[in-house]
């Protein structure tokens, strides 16, 4: 399998700057995930490596082949998109086998790659009836099956699930993952889905206004995010960022800030990883309740420290109310700095 490298792409739309040097490296049978808010680039990045969008400037490897200027179909690449677009008059045999009938491949070929996409797929049963009788997770699987039968070194999706309701999102999504695994195709997908971010991919390339702003395994982006923007933008509620005073406290807590970073730098850190206490051990920040709402599996409480709003995840069973005064204690490794200006996580 082929790797992908994205070298200083920019795209402009007029004057707009759609994708700023954007560089990307992922590796054989990798699977990338390209994850940001709408209007960020992610689907322009998508489009500009499957060749059905012109780079402004910048250089596209699949493999060690540069395929700027070469056309979709001769880059051996294979998309999956939002609207996958199974023909509902055609057998699941001919719409898997579509792509390579399309290239004219010998009928032994067809049959024998067909079958080994829906039988990776797990719908080899499938493989004689009309696509209209199949339910909404078997036309997915159809869909990604068609793409995966042209045996393409690369797999580009682009929101393949979210034309699901959420239960069958939720369930393809791990299937998904299973089936991508077992196929060892490099693949890169694109969503606006931090969960599906998470579950899916070896690493996620977390995009803002055009720029990739993080590039490393989930794990990391999520407990080590390397701006507030990104920190803002993965967990549900996001993580808290609190400004500390000229003396360094917050809540009644003095804190020590990297010796490297700022004197000015912003403590984040994430709701579930602040434990509310009973009182004041000298090293919990005095909270004022706001809210307390139970989600089922954990309550989530809302408060101010000092006027700023922090969000703890707690215990189901929390009786705190409104107006009531508690106790937080971040974990201290769970602690991170960032610089007030640019946003940047700062190195400890
Ligand atoms: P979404 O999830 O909504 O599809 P996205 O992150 O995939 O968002 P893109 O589709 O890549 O975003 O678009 C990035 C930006 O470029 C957007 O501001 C969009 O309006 C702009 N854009 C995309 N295609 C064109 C075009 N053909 N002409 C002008 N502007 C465009």
């Amino acid at each position: 399998m082929s790797g992908i490298t994205v070298e200083k792409v920019r795209k402009t739309f007029g004057s707009f700057e759609a994708l700023k040097s954007v560089s990307l490296e992922v590796k054989p049978e990798e699977f990338t995930v390209l994850l940001g808010a709408s209007g960020c680039g992610k689907s322009t990045l998508l489009r500009i490596i499957a060749g059905l969008e012109t780079e402004s400037s910048g250089v596209i490897k699949i493999g060690d082949r540069q395929v700027n200027g070469v056309a979709p179909r001769d880059r051996r690449i294979a998309m999956v998109f939002q609207n996958y677009a199974v023909f509902p008059h055609m057998t699941v045999f001919e719409n898997i086998g579509f792509g390579l009938r399309m290239k004219k491949a010998p009928e032994d070929q067809v049959k024998r790659q067909v079958e080994k996409a829906a039988t990776l797929m797990h719908i080899e049963q499938q493989l004689p009836k009309y696509s209209g009788q199949l339910s909404g997770g078997q036309r997915q699987r159809v869909a990604v099956a068609r793409a995966l039968a042209v045996e393409p070194e690369v797999l580009l999706m682009d929101e393949p699930l979210s034309n699901l309701d959420a239960l069958l999102r939720m369930e393809m999504r791990a299937e998904l993952k299973g089936l991508l695994a077992e196929s060892k195709t490099t693949t890169i997908y694109v969503t606006h889905d931090q969960v599906e971010a998470m579950s899916l991919a070896d690493r996620i390339a977390v995009m803002h206004q055009g720029e990739i702003v993080q590039y490393d395994v989930p794990t990391r982006v999520y407990h080590e995010p390397a701006t507030m923007f990104v920190g803002g933008f993965l967990g549900n509620p996001p993580m808290n960022f609190l400004h500390l005073d000229a003396a360094g406290k917050v809540g009644g807590v003095q804190f020590t800030r990297p010796a490297t970073g700022s004197a000015e730098a912003i403590l984040g850190v994430r709701p579930e990883d602040i434990e509310i206490v009973d009182e004041n051990s000298g090293d919990a920040l005095q909270a004022k309740v706001g809210v307390v709402e139970l989600l089922g599996a954990n309550s989530q409480v809302t408060t101010t420290v000092d006027g700023q709003v922090v969000r703890v995840t707690a215990r189901p069973d929390i009786t705190a109310r409104h107006g009531d005064t508690l106790w937080l204690k971040p974990t201290v490794e769970r602690i991170g700095w960032y610089d007030k200006h640019s946003g940047h996580r700062q190195v400890a």
